[in-house]
């Protein structure tokens, strides 16, 4: 927060309910006779199945007398025609609710499933900001991951594979009508899931925390997040079956996700996405390897927040210049990293440095989110954020 902060419009976007608590799954009938009711479509994908994932809410709906049908054919880093086929599940099945459980990737197209249940066509037909005319099927959004936030945005992300990049539909009408955030269903995520999605949740709350729109509420949230993740990241890298950091885990990527969901991303994201479309690398992974090259640039752009974020990941940053501590920030993300084994260099992936300048390229297609950046960057910037990385 400062002094600024009046001269600004504070918005703040979530679903109409967020449930969070252990056992929560069981009590998804009640919030699908809340809605009204109706053959449910439950969306999901085949590893979510694998994990067992599943039985505490088909207990719920058969204990409730519910019809659903199950749509399992979510793929990571979705397809936009996932989305399209499951929209023709939905119709042919006469389903009137939708229900996703899984990661990002199902509750992405979850989104897209009850956008266009009300709103017909297909669903690249609808990216961008505020395309979609009108609120879709009721939907009931639980995750499995604790990373993306998704089950509290306003926003879906797919994959346009035929211009080999990602996409976004943003739109009031991605929001949930209930997020159902029950961190047991979390437990059996393997360590580099865990990892990945937990650094997602990370990046969400660090980028909103120093965006040119952050909020009020943004802030408070993000910063609430940060410090969850830097303390039980770790504990359910390294102990998959630790409830307590699982259920803080999974509240800090939900608190994560309502504070980006209102106050935006930034560079990461944009120099990730490349990553994660040339090389098909998990959308986690991709914003951890950039997110302490990002910060190291941007860091003048944002000093006090830095410094701020430094001290939230627990370095000693008190009495240094305001520049020093935020330096810090930097050595917290990288030290997080190495407590969960993952590389922060491009080189560990087996990218040539001479596909660098396909990452430029591809980042540069993202450039709507350097306007929120708190740096000013061109493609120069680009360039030499990628070879450092490297
Ligand atoms: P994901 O949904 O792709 O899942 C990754 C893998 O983990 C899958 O194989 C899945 O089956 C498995 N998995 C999920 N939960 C599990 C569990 N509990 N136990 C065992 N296996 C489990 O991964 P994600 O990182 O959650 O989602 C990534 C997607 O989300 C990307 O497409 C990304 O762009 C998108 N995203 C969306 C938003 C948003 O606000 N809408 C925000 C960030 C990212």
């Amino acid at each position: 927060m400062s002094e600024t902060d009046q001269n600004k419009t504070h918005i703040f976007y979530s679903p109409n309910k967020i449930v969070i608590g252990l056992n929560t799954a069981s009590l998804v009938a009640d919030e699908v006779q809340r809605l009204g009711g109706g053959k449910v479509l439950i969306v999901t994908d085949p590893g979510v199945v694998q994990a067992d994932l599943m039985a505490p809410v088909e207990k719920s709906l058969q204990d409730a007398g519910v019809a659903y049908t199950i749509y399992d054919g979510v793929e990571p880093e979705p397809p936009a025609r996932v989305i399209d086929s499951g929209a023709e599940v939905f119709q042919s099945e006469g389903c009137e609710l939708v229900l996703g459980i899984g990661g990002g990737s199902s509750l992405d197209v979850s989104k897209g499933i009850s956008i266009l249940a009300a709103n017909g066509g297909k669903v690249l037909d609808y990216v961008g900001i505020d395309q979609v005319p009108k609120k879709g099927a009721a939907m009931i959004l639980m995750p499995t991951t604790a990373g993306t936030g998704s089950e509290v945005t306003r926003v879906l992300v797919l994959t346009d594979e035929a211009q080999n990049t990602k996409n976004v539909v943003f739109t009031p009408f991605a929001l949930a009508d209930v997020a159902i955030v029950d961190p047991l269903l979390t437990l059996s995520m393997p360590p580099t899931v865990t990892a990945d999605t937990g650094m997602d949740a990370l990046v969400h709350a660090v980028e909103t925390y120093v965006s040119m729109n952050a909020t009020v509420f943004s802030d408070i949230l993000a910063e609430r997040a940060i410090e969850l993740i830097a303390r039980y990241l770790p504990v359910t890298r390294a102990k998959g079956s630790n409830t307590q950091a699982r259920y803080y885990m999974s509240l800090a990527a939900t608190l994560a996700g309502c504070a980006f969901g209102s106050g935006g991303l930034g560079a990461v994201h944009a120099l990730a996405y490349p990553l994660g479309t040339e090389y098909h690398m998990t959308h986690g992974r991709t914003n951890a390897i950039m997110l302490p090259h990002v910060v190291n640039f941007n860091i003048s752009g944002s000093p006090e927040k830095y410094a701020r974020i430094a001290a939230l990941m627990g370095q000693d940053a008190e009495g240094l210049p305001v520049f020093e501590a935020a330096q810090l920030a930097v050595v917290a993300i990288q030290e997080l990293l190495e407590a969960i084994s993952v590389s922060y260099r491009i080189r560990d992936y087996g990218i040539s440095e001479e596909d660098l300048p396909k990452l430029v390229d591809g980042a540069m297609k993202q450039s709507r989110l350097f306007v929120p950046n708190p740096k000013d960057l061109n493609e120069d910037d680009v360039r030499s954020i990628y070879q450092m990385a490297y």
